[in-house]
């Protein structure tokens, strides 16, 4: 017998496999979900909008065996705006990085992060302040956050110069050594912001836009460190500003 799902959530990976089909993974309020979409990636298919990147639709799923593959969906939000290049690179780090980082054990925190930060996001916030946020809220639901309150080494909260990524935090003038990264203090602020940070109280950041690339750029560099994968949309910024 053949069992119909019906779920609601974020597009959040589109793999190909032929031409026209691909494995659809989304974000609910249940967790992760994947169904192969037959024909979504041509685009006279009903399901072609719904099933876009970071768009958030209802899906009828119908089971067959072990998988379930698509019947029908719906877009329930408005398309994510590509319309600047800021606002494009930022939606591609999202949803890279939202492909690749939430884990099963995760999707409660990140389901309300995801759908908190494109809203942000639709309304005109700063996209790369927002997807600097959403960068180090996910790598603090991993498990990777850094402690952003005091010098690592010595729990002194004067003169921090820098940010150990490989010990975890914030590091003081006195404790720095081979592995700090040496930051200004406005590039300081910001790291220890967007650590800090809540679903309730994100919304006013507003970065420096150069400070933004640089630690979009130095969360990536910790994120392969740490897990081992390069983000394709983060080269495509170290490519433009020559890093
Ligand atoms: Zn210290």
């Amino acid at each position: 017998m053949k069992e119909t799902k019906n779920i609601k959530g974020y597009v959040i990976r589109v793999s190909p496999y032929k031409e026209y089909d691909a494995m659809v993974t989304i974000l609910s309020e249940e967790g992760l979900f994947s169904f192969s979409g037959r024909g979504i990636k041509k685009n006279t298919s009903k399901n072609f909008a719904s099933c876009q990147p970071l768009c958030f639709s209802s899906f009828q799923l119908t089971s067959t065996g072990t998988s379930y593959s698509l019947k029908e969906s719906k877009l329930l939000s408005s398309s994510p705006d590509y319309s600047s290049f800021e606002k494009a690179i930022s939606l591609s780090i999202i949803e890279e990085l939202s492909g690749k980082i939430i884990k099963d054990d995760d999707c409660e925190v990140a389901y309300e992060w995801l759908g908190s930060i494109l809203n942000s996001l639709n309304s005109g916030l700063d996209a790369l302040s927002m997807t600097l946020i959403y960068f180090a809220q996910l790598i603090k639901i991993n498990g990777y956050g850094l402690n952003v309150s005091s010098c690592i080494h010595c729990g002194g909260k004067k003169n921090i110069v820098g940010v150990d990524y490989i010990n975890g935090g914030f590091v003081c003038e006195r404790c720095a050594d081979k592995n700090t990264v040496i930051y200004n203090p406005e590039t300081l602020k910001t790291v220890r912001y967007i650590f800090m940070c809540g679903l309730t109280n994100y919304k006013q950041a507003k970065f420096d836009t150069e400070i933004c690339y640089k630690l979009i750029i130095d969360l990536s560099i910790f994120l392969e460190d740490t897990l081992g994968f390069k983000l394709k949309s983060v080269e495509t910024i170290k490519t433009m500003l020559k890093y």
